[in-house]
């Protein structure tokens, strides 16, 4: 579009701040950074520590519908009512996740948000940023390796060489690496076996970093990574091969949260960035955490829809974190509920109030959701140029049948300036003390029981089915001591159902839990339901086709 500004562009454009002026908005003192070079900064740990007293500001979840290929912008509306909240006078931290190279290559573009609610640099934070994203590969590939070596020197664990689990990773969308015979070559290359890569940010050192309060608890999760089972079928840990140690040295920096700021200076900690299928999705605790004690109000962000981005957020993030959020924004926009609808993705342009109220649906479905765990509510419609004043008027008027509000935001054309109505309504909601959180399940539920309450309460499932060696698996693992443990279920971000053409609301599908697995060291049992891919492919044409330099030097095609 003639005069539309790419993100790229407004990113480039943007008037940034030193970045010790950036934390002295938020009384962060100059040797408690950590520079990466001049508008980056890791935050140090004896800093964080040192605020372990003070009071905790509001905490505001931002999710959404079920994603579609129209676009709901999650990211972009977390940085918008950063932005908006500080507009207002309110001292807000913005914690989003890391952006994957993988993806940014591929098929989704960046995700430093978009149009004016953007946090930048957007080139660094989309492409190597502070080094976090390699130092969790390093990290996870020295077990690797250290798993392989103990084998060759002799095996002394008695590792049964056919269940290991502990694959090998790197930031990239490569369907070559998916699956492999590891150690070929003869004698003086180790035993093969079957194994293979996933993208990083499927790590479970991921999860972990993201989950860990401080160093210590890193380091004692990744002890208990289990890696694999012996020939008499007990688990093998990481730190039973005494790797726990050397993977903490790698992780030292990374476990720190990265500072920068938005494109109208406001502080944002970009930091962590798990899958939101087989992990929970959100950006790391110690962010999060750190930023509750910096600011009057902390925005965040969860991946995919409410029915798994915000389930996991509260079942698995606060419940093991000790967080309690105040506030929910669901973001929708009228293109994504028009598909909801069944509008194809050519026709959403076009005016179309019968098929927006059919998907309106989906966020009905949502809303009832998060009140489920004690949460209010506030809807915003995430602005398109294509959004029509009667199709404005019929989600507003559907919303405000459900009891809540939903409030247009024009923060992608206009900045804060377009969102300072959804501030306001967040900070009546934080502040009208109506949350009461509550986890959905308790932690001694039998594993199977937490898998049957969140297909039966938020994806409105009739029926949950499981093989006998699933229910057999989960059994062994009570046994072992994990029955405490909050489920993962990994599911398609497009449907309440395990089908991901089934869009709006739909009720008494079967889910089956197809596979189930351990993160240990994270803390969760994956469930896992349909085909999960944790290491992508790119498609035909990848957005790395049209990324280059241009003769100035700046980087072209990032979005
Ligand atoms: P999510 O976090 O939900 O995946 P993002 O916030 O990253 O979504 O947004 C995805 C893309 O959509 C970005 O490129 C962003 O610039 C674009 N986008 C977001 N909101 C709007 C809007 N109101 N109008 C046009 N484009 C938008
Ligand atoms: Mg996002």
């Amino acid at each position: 579009m003639a005069g539309v500004k790419s993100d790229i562009e407004i990113a480039r454009a943007a008037q940034k701040k030193p970045i010790g002026e950036i934390g002295a908005k938020l009384g962060i003192p100059l040797d408690a950074l950590a520079p990466y070079g001049h508008d980056k900064a890791k935050i140090g740990a004896d800093f964080i520590a040192s605020l372990s007293d003070r009071k905790d500001g509001k905490l505001i979840l931002v999710t959404a519908i079920n994603p579609t290929p129209a676009g709901e912008g999650k990211t972009t509306t977390t940085v918008g009512l950063g932005d908006g909240l500080n507009r207002i006078g309110k001292q807000a931290v913005i914690c989003v996740r890391e952006p994957s190279l993988g993806p940014c290559f591929g098929v989704k573009g960046g995700a430093a948000g978009g149009g004016y609610a953007q946090v930048v640099p957007m080139e660094d934070i989309n492409l190597h940023f502070t080094g976090d994203f390699h130092a969790i590969t390093s990290a996870h590939n020295l077990l690797s390796a250290m798993i392989d070596n103990h084998i060759y020197w002799g095996n002394a664990l008695d590792i049964d060489t056919r269940r290991i689990s502990w694959r090998r990773v790197m930031d990239m969308n490569d369907r070559a690496l998916r699956q492999m015979v590891a150690s070929l070559g003869g004698v003086s290359n180790g035993f093969p076996r079957e194994s293979g890569f996933d993208i990083t940010v499927a790590s479970e050192v991921m999860a972990i970093l993201c989950l860990a309060q401080d160093l210590a608890d890193l380091e004692r999760r990744l002890g208990d990574i289990v890696i694999g089972y012996r020939f008499d079928r007990s688990p093998v840990f990481a730190r039973d091969l005494k790797a726990d140690r050397a993977m903490a040295v790698l992780l030292k920096d990374a476990m720190q949260p990265n500072l920068v700021q938005t494109l109208e200076n406001n502080p944002a900690l970009v930091h962590g960035g798990p899958f939101a299928n087989i992990a929970h999705g959100c950006n790391s605790v110690i962010a999060t955490k750190a930023a509750l004690k910096l600011g009057d109000y902390v925005v965040t962000e969860a991946g995919f829809g409410a029915d798994l981005g915000a389930e996991k957020f509260f079942d698995i993030k606060c419940r093991k974190a000790g967080l309690k959020p105040d506030a929910a924004v669901i973001v929708a926009t009228i293109r994504a509920l028009k598909m909801n609808g069944g509008v194809k993705k050519e026709d959403l342009s076009t005016e179309n109030v019968e098929a927006l109220s059919r998907g309106c649906s989906n966020l009905g479905r949502h809303i009832a959701n998060v009140r489920k765990f004690g949460v209010p509510v506030v809807v915003a419609i995430n602005h398109f140029t294509s959004d029509t004043a009667a199709e404005v008027a019929a989600i507003e008027d559907y919303v405000a049948r459900h009891g809540a509000e939903a409030i247009v935001c024009r923060h992608w054309a206009e900045g804060s300036a377009g969102i300072a109505d959804l501030a306001y309504k967040v900070v009546e909601l934080a502040e009208g003390g109506q949350a009461n959180f509550q986890p959905l399940y308790p932690d001694n539920l039998p594993l199977m029981e937490k898998i049957e309450t969140v297909a039966s309460k938020i994806y409105h499932a009739g029926e949950i089915t499981a093989d006998k060696t699933v229910r057999d698996q989960l059994k062994a693992w009570e046994e072992q001591g994990y029955g405490h443990l909050p489920v993962c279920i990994a599911k398609t971000q497009y449907s309440f159902s395990t089908d991901p053409n089934l869009r709006g609301a739909p009720e008494g599908h079967v889910v089956h839990v197809r596979e189930v697995r351990l993160s240990a060291g994270a803390g969760f049992v994956v469930c896992i339901t349909g085909e999960i891919m944790t290491m992508p492919g790119l498609p035909r044409a990848p957005s790395a086709e049209r990324i280059f330099l241009n003769e100035a030097g700046y980087i072209e095609g990032l979005f």
